[in-house]
């Protein structure tokens, strides 16, 4: 399954300059979607994976299905002011400006081996800011997993590399 043909590129959004990676064409898609899910999964199913931990909004969708795969359980990691529980939080700077992601303080129990999983990894700063969500509630972060790293942005150098991130697709 060429998964490439599935990901369509989408000139000048949201802003004008980016080129976006739209994923709607693979997640529409029964066979390339479940083909993806399963090459995700892929790396992890020996790493003793409890619960998959989803960032908001695509993560969530990627991260579901994942955790279905893996027989593990699932977490949102999300914007602010949605979650109803005690929450735990963490700031990032974008490009103009900042914005914030949250977690509920008791989304895991001590030691639970989380992977983190988003659609795609640009420049790195929303994967770095979960990170710190799921080992600040205590998590034993086995690694991350996107769809697609797009490696010009250098979102890679901003990961520690004491726990792995791995990328299905890169550009
Ligand atoms: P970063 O924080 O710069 O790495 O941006 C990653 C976040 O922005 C992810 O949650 C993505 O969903 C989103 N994102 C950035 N670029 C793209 C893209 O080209 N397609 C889809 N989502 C993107």
């Amino acid at each position: 399954m060429d998964f490439e043909t599935l990901i369509r590129d989408v000139p000048d959004f949201p802003r004008p300059g980016i080129l976006f990676k739209d994923i709607t064409p693979l997640l529409g898609h029964g066979a390339g979607f479940a083909a993806a899910i399963r090459h995700m999964a892929e790396p992890w199913r020996a790493a003793g994976i409890e619960v998959v931990a989803g960032i908001e909004a695509r993560g969530f969708i990627l991260g579901a299905a994942l955790a279905r795969e893996l027989g593990a359980g699932f977490v949102p990691i999300r914007k602010p002011g949605k979650l109803p529980g005690r929450t735990l939080g963490a700031d990032y700077a974008l490009e103009y400006g900042s914005d914030r992601l949250e977690v509920h303080a008791d989304a895991v129990a001590s030691g639970t081996r989380v992977l983190l999983v988003d659609d795609v990894l640009a420049t790195g700063g929303t994967l770095a800011a979960s990170r710190r969500l799921v080992e600040g509630v205590g998590a034993d972060l086995a690694g991350a997993m996107v769809l697609i790293e797009l490696a010009a942005l250098r979102g890679r150098e901003r990961w520690s590399d004491t726990v792995p991130l791995r990328a299905l697709l890169r550009y």
